[in-house]
């Protein structure tokens, strides 16, 4: 028998090899491989692939044998294997690049397998009970007390070596043996069970079309009618929607998915999942997949999976490849998050890849957001999806009341800007009165964005990337946010014509906003949460835990505090600067600020008291920031999807970017122009094609390395990305300039 391998380096070609007689029967398709290749004369290297495929004969001549197999089970499922080639086509990568993804590295190197603790057995005696001496005697009691323990925990108790025990193995009184012990990295949490909830009424009618869905036969299975975006509100009650579709799915004999982003990850989200379905009736593991597990928890809760024990999957992105079977419900919480987006080779999303799998597999696909992205409200009003609305929150609390305000007019000529404006200081103020909680948000850390001389206009920039370095206070440094780099603060300007001590410190971080703050309020406990600050694992959940029991009066954070977050006692959350993200070169950046001030925004008056938003802002009358502030996620939609089709941008149409980047500029943007006149010349045949660029990235240098862009806009992109493929392929560059495709990007920097 031969059997084909797909290697684990991009050479977009699959090897024929040899199944040697000792191997027979262990070898299937999806089974992974370690295989001989290269030549003796340069080098034979051993090499880990996949098996696509099983025949009788090959075309090849000279078939080197296979020289092992990896696991008991093959590892990567027919079903999953199906994924892979989709994602490589689609997304215009090397088909062993998307092999390679669907795996996790835990499990494609072998490195950490089971882990095998040694444990003490009392057998069985026939005899009599021979006289030990008092050691061995020792070691006995406990043993026979506990018929069975780990080796390591008996010697800690008894206090002795493991060789007083091997004694009492030569009398026939224990056994030693080598275990799998299993690695469960929620062993030291204790979870209460809980029961579903009875559901309101806009609940069950989107529970019922979802299970409807779940119910249908085989035979009629329309993809269409069974992928569902539900909209929902914060606090409207979609997470108690997923539970109890996830146990009609068990109650099919069916397994499940479900991605959430990574942030919103935390032992929270978790525990709720657990919660439902790791006791009582539906009884089922729920294993959980994300990159904060060491390589061996990875390694064990992956093959829970794949043994079918575990039959709830909760992760991040990659989760989406996790070997369940048979699969009934794929579910994508906070579906418009940009986290679901791989940023490097396959750069595939999550949410796109679900939709994908849940068609190849017949499996039902939730996708919920309390601010949908623009492609799936698309998708709804093109009859693609089924929409279900959540359009209030459980215990019917009021949206909170958001006031803009315009930050021209709180500015005065002596001194500028304030950070804060009167209004808001206001409010703040009543809250510490009150004893009530405030949230502040600035997606910005650092103390300032830039250094700038006063007098000459000098901007500190970081010397690999096109990008003013950002001032950084406790630390004194000034530090690069794209690469790192980081440099001292200079004492005087270093334009040598202007050496002015003055150079001062202008635009704001989440540093910055502490610092005033302590200055306004220096009786107010605040804490600041950003990169920064949340270093270590168990940062965040310190922070949080003292800001839940009162501890803190006010917290400062970036994107880190917009999700998820639920406290009663929050009665005011402030929007420091709103029009951030709206300045960014991106067709998104609309939708990406009204998206954040919502999720913001929903932070606040989740108790009793009504909540109140301050969103200080310098274009206030920006749609983003209108829509949200009246809650009308519709009338932003409309508006932005005219925009958007006016200028022929996603959803309306689909992009390719290309990046080509160098250390060499001329050669870059040489190359660049070399491959739009390819372009130009072979892509003729797609009517709505657009073709812009090659320009310099928005950011033009980034690690030392310049980049050009081509963007490429069209409705047919799966045949756009076939023949993207094959133009890459022939394309010539120089040899220093390198091309990054990536299809339906999310980032255009
Ligand atoms: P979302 O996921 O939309 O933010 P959740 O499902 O987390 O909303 O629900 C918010 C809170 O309301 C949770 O504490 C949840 O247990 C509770 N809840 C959900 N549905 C109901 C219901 N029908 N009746 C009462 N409480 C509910
Ligand atoms: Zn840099």
């Amino acid at each position: 028998m031969i059997a084909r391998v797909s290697l684990e380096i991009a050479l977009r070609k699959e090897f024929d090899y040899l199944i040697p007689p000792e191997l027979a029967g262990q070898i299937e398709v999806g089974s992974r491989v370690q295989v001989p290749f290269g030549t003796q004369k340069f080098g034979e290297r051993k090499i880990f692939g996949t098996v696509t495929a099983l025949a009788e004969e090959s075309a090849q001549i000279k078939l080197k044998p296979i020289l092992k197999v990896i696991g008991a089970q093959s590892l990567v499922t027919p079903k999953v294997l199906k994924l892979a080639r989709w994602i490589g086509e689609y997304y215009c990568c090397a088909p062993e690049t998307a092999l390679k993804s669907v795996l996790p590295e835990a499990i494609r190197k072998e490195k950490d397998g089971w882990k095998k603790q040694l444990f003490v057995r009392a057998l069985n005696l026939s005899g009599d009970f021979p006289k030990l001496p008092k050691r061995q005697q020792d070691v006995w009691n406990i043993v026979e007390e506990r018929r069975e323990i780990l080796l390591s925990e008996l010697l800690e108790l008894a206090e002795t070596t493991a060789a007083t025990v091997r004694k009492l193995e030569d009398r026939g009184l224990v056994e030693i043996t080598s275990e799998i012990s299993e690695r469960d990295p929620y062993a030291r949490e204790t979870i209460l069970p809980t029961q579903n909830i009875v559901l309101n009424p806009a609940q069950s009618v989107a529970l019922k079309k979802i299970t409807g869905a779940m119910d249908q036969p085989l035979s009629t299975f329309n993809s269409q009618p069974s992928t569902f975006l539900l909209h929902g509100v914060t606090g409207s009650g979609k997470t108690e929607i997923y539970l109890q579709a996830l146990a009609h799915a068990l109650e099919q004999g069916k397994g499940a998915i479900v991605l959430v982003p990574e942030i919103s990850l935390t032992p929270q989200t978790v525990e709720r999942f657990k919660a439902r379905f790791s006791s009582g009736k539906l009884q089922t593991l729920v294993a959980v997949l994300h990159s904060h597990l060491s390589a061996g928890e990875r390694h064990d809760e992956w093959h829970k999976i794949r043994q079918g024990r575990a039959r709830i999957v909760i992760g991040a992105r990659s989760a989406i490849f996790a070997p369940v079977e048979p699969l009934g419900l794929i579910i994508v919480d906070e579906e418009h998050e940009t986290s679901y987006k791989q940023e490097e080779a396959p750069r595939y999303h999550a949410r796109d890849v679900a939709i994908m799998r849940g068609q190849m597999e017949n499996a039902v696909v939730v996708l919920g957001s309390a601010t949908p992205s623009l492609e799936s409200f698309y998708n709804c009003h093109r009859g693609k999806f089924s929409l279900l609305e959540l359009p209030e929150r459980v215990d019917h609390q009021k949206m909170p009341h958001v006031r803009v305000v315009d930050m021209r007019q709180a500015a005065t000529k002596e001194k500028g800007t304030p950070l804060f404006s009167p209004q808001l200081k206001e409010a703040i103020t009543q809250r510490l009165e009150r004893g009530e909680q405030t949230i502040l948000f600035l997606n910005r850390r650092g103390y300032s964005t830039s250094l700038q001389c006063p007098t000459c206009g000098y901007v500190c920039e970081c010397p690999d990337c096109s990008i003013s370095l950002t001032y950084h206070r406790p630390e004194q440094k000034l530090a690069c946010h794209i690469c790192g780099h980081v440099e001292k603060v200079p004492l005087v300007c270093p334009n040598e014509k202007c050496k002015n001590p003055a150079i001062r410190f202008s635009g704001t971080g989440t540093q910055r906003v502490e610092e005033t703050l302590a200055k306004l309020f220096p009786k107010a406990r605040i804490q600041r949460m950003d990169a920064d600050t949340m270093k270590r694992k168990d940062d965040y959940r310190k922070v949080l835990g003292d800001f839940r029991a009162g501890k803190i009066d006010i917290l400062v954070g970036t994107q880190m505090i917009a999700k998820g977050l639920h406290f009663p006692n929050v009665t005011l959350v402030g929007i420091i600067y709103a029009d951030l993200a709206l300045h960014q070169p991106d067709f998104r950046a609309g939708e990406r600020t009204f998206q954040l001030l919502t999720q913001v925004a929903g932070r606040a008056g989740r108790g009793d008291v009504e909540g109140e938003v301050f969103v200080q802002a310098f274009a206030p009358f920006h749609p983003a920031i209108q829509y949200a502030r009246r809650h009308d996620f519709n009338g932003f939609y409309e508006q932005e999807i005219e925009f958007r089709q006016q200028l022929k941008y996603p959803p309306v149409s689909r992009v390719a970017l290309l990046t080509l980047k160098g250390r060499n500029e001329e050669k870059v943007k040489f190359s660049a122009e070399h491959l739009k006149r390819e372009l130009e010349k072979t892509l003729k045949e797609f009517k709505d094609l657009i073709l812009a660029g090659p320009a310099p990235a928005p950011l033009l240098r980034a690690e030392t390395f310049y980049r050009y862009q081509i963007m490429l806009r069209t409705r047919a992109m799966s045949a756009l990305s076939r023949e993207l493929a094959r133009i890459i392929q022939s394309l010539a560059l120089p040899e220093d300039v390198t091309l990054a495709v990536d299809i339906d990007p999310v980032n255009l920097g």
